[in-house]
């Protein structure tokens, strides 16, 4: 389907300077806090649409606000700018310049999509109220939500919601999913360090053995989602690394192993139980075997759950863009977590997804091949714009 057939519109010049800007980025990408370039492209254009502009929060992140007419409502739209550390193996016009530096996730896009509605937005004025155009350093698990919060971000801005947006492969560019609830996973990370009495592995009697111990407790840890967790919940528990001895001593039992992974879930009851449970099988086994277990969970990233007012809000933006035929309201909730969770931690906040188009050579997410698909881009300025004209709408 063509997408002016469904009234989207943009403006001819706009969507070549638009689609240039992001295969700019696209050969420049810079890593989480890393973004002085991006950042600086960002405030500069922002700045020559005469919107207000507030560097460095976050270290790297850029502010963009835009009042309009006398209302007190506000609401933050969030894009993120950062890359990801690895190759591009696609061979492109625009491919990244920079070793083992990609885009694979298309913030590339994002990035492009907000600077697109603000400077649509700085020119027809066509809303009434204040708008902040958020663009987010180190989304891909730097922290770079949780930085911008810490700088100040709602006492320097008053928000009354916030809305965040991301590329989804396997959906048509004319297609989005807005959806109510769990939409992205808590991203957690654990650690167990088992400590038993090392010894020669000829006479494992003479010692306390924490390989085998460490065996157990691998063994043992998918009983959590399993049999601890409601099974009407979802919840993942991986073990990701795992280190000890050494391989050239082949009869040396060592002294420790080293075992971390991650925990995923879509409530905060889940989450305790996550932490608590792999906590208590550690310690456990540890017991059982007669040696000692040292753990750790470090708290990285809440779940985000979409707030059912803000979500209905942005499923009416999203209806007005592409026709309600074309939004997904039942669109599954994704494992993977997103630090726009921090923004909608304090304000009501809704995270939609707008389609890429099909997986080409089946390149999803964090792939090496992986390229947001500029033919989104029409879609994606269209919503962000007429969310503001809905939600500031004009008496
Ligand atoms: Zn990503
Ligand atoms: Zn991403």
């Amino acid at each position: 389907m063509a997408l002016d057939e469904l009234g989207i519109t943009i403006d001819r010049s706009e969507l070549e300077a638009l689609t240039a800007l992001r295969r700019d980025l696209h050969a420049h990408p810079e890593l989480g806090f890393e973004e002085v370039r991006t950042s600086d492209i960002v405030a500069r254009q922002l700045e020559a649409e005469g919107i207000t502009v507030h560097r460095g929060l976050g270290r790297t992140g850029v502010v963009g606000t835009l009042s309009v007419g006398t209302s007190g409502r506000a609401i933050a739209l969030r894009a993120d700018m950062d890359a990801l550390a690895m190759p591009e193996l696609s061979d492109r016009p625009y491919k990244s310049t920079v070793a083992n530096a990609m885009h694979a996730c298309g913030h590339d896009g994002h990035t492009t999509l907000l600077l697109g509605a603000a400077r649509q937005l700085a020119r027809t004025r066509s809303f009434d109220g204040t708008v902040h155009f958020i663009f987010q350093p180190a989304e891909e698990g730097r922290g770079g939500a949780k930085a911008m919060v810490d700088d100040g971000f709602f006492d320097l801005f008053k928000v009354d919601r916030v809305y965040g947006l991301h590329n989804m492969p396997g959906l048509a560019v004319h297609e989005m999913a807005v959806t109510a609830g769990p939409q992205l996973a808590s991203s957690d990370s654990w650690e167990a360090r088992f400590t038993g009495i090392g010894t020669h592995g000829a006479k494992p009697h003479l010692g306390r053995d924490a390989v085998t111990a460490a065996g157990h407790f691998l063994t043992a840890l998918h009983t959590i989602v399993a049999r601890v967790v409601d099974p009407l919940q979802s919840a993942v528990v991986s073990a990701c690394a795992i280190e000890a001895g050494d391989f050239r001593a082949l009869n040396v039992i060592p002294d420790t192993v080293r075992i971390g992974g991650t925990a995923r879930a879509y409530s905060a009851e889940v989450r305790d139980v996550l932490e608590r449970e792999i906590g208590q099988l550690a310690q456990g086994v540890a017991a059982t075997f007669g040696i000692k277990a040292e753990y750790e969970f470090t708290r990285r990233i809440p779940p985000v759950v979409n707030d059912a007012d803000a979500t209905e809000r942005a499923y009416r933006a999203a209806c007005a863009v592409v026709g309600a035929q074309n939004v997904r309201t039942d669109f599954p909730p994704s494992t993977a977590g997103d630090d726009f969770a921090f923004f909608g931690a304090e304000v009501p906040g809704s995270y939609v997804w707008l389609g890429n188009g099909p997986a080409v050579d089946g390149a999803l997410h964090h792939n090496s091949r992986y390229d947001f698909n500029d033919g989104a881009i029409p879609t994606g300025v269209a919503f962000w714009t007429r969310l503001v004209e809905q939600e500031l709408a004009q008496a």
